[in-house]
């Protein structure tokens, strides 16, 4: 999280920042997993606009200030490391979760391979991969590709990134194999990925898709 030399040997966090760690806390939107203000509301305002093409989400943390950073040396500064700690993390607080959802696989939010050969690897693989370190579950990083590069999406209102993805992911089967399958990515802003990812594998046969998500905005 901050760079800092970590006490004893093979722990994964500091002291410091353990503490602020920004844990996502009940009650949350009962769709995409975002934290929302009273029990009652169900579902986040985005979720209340749009029905998903994916089952139901869950995220770890709070995409605040901290984890804007931490993602950012993960994603862009190779700290490809980090995945130890968070995958370790998605496993212990969503471990029941994941049983409950009873899928078959994992299958990470594929990169454009021009961006995979520029960056040398996927994050949300090595969080695929982190996961099944504590999770009895297979990671297919092969069935579903990015086929179309995308401008970045944080500039982009969500019409403008529902438009943006569209054909984005493909399947690489003419069937796909799994019927029940949990997607794995780092950031969840409006589900548009997540939803242009599920569309893909459900167009090829799945019937449920899962979202497991590292970091989430807030639902307010
Ligand atoms: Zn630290
Ligand atoms: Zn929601």
């Amino acid at each position: 999280m901050c760079d800092d030399i970590v006490m004893p040997k093979g722990e994964l966090v500091c002291e410091h920042c353990r503490c602020k760690l920004p844990y996502i806390k009940e009650p949350v939107c009962k769709s995409c997993g975002k934290e929302i203000r009273r029990r009652e509301q169900e579902y986040c305002f985005d979720c209340m606009k749009v029905s998903h093409h994916y089952t139901e989400g869950r995220a770890l943390f709070a995409y605040n200030e901290v984890m804007q950073r931490s993602v950012s040396a993960f994603k862009y500064k190779n700290r490809q490391e980090y995945a130890r700690l968070y995958g370790r993390e998605l496993a212990k607080v969503f471990c029941r979760q994941i049983k409950r959802w009873d899928a078959e696989v994992l299958i990470p939010v594929p990169v454009h391979k021009s961006r995979y050969r520029k960056r040398g690897y996927n994050q949300a693989e090595l969080l695929a991969y982190s996961i099944t370190e504590y999770i009895d579950l297979p990671v297919d990083s092969k069935l579903l590709v990015r086929t179309k590069k995308t401008t970045a999406q944080k500039s982009l209102s969500t019409k403008e990134r529902v438009k943006n993805l569209q054909d984005a992911f493909q399947v690489t089967k003419s069937v796909v194999q799994y019927k029940k399958i949990i997607l794995v990515d780092d950031i969840y802003t409006t589900g548009s990925t997540a939803d242009a990812c599920a569309g893909a594998l459900k167009e090829g046969g799945a019937e449920q898709v899962y979202l497991l998500c590292l970091c989430i905005g807030s639902g307010f």
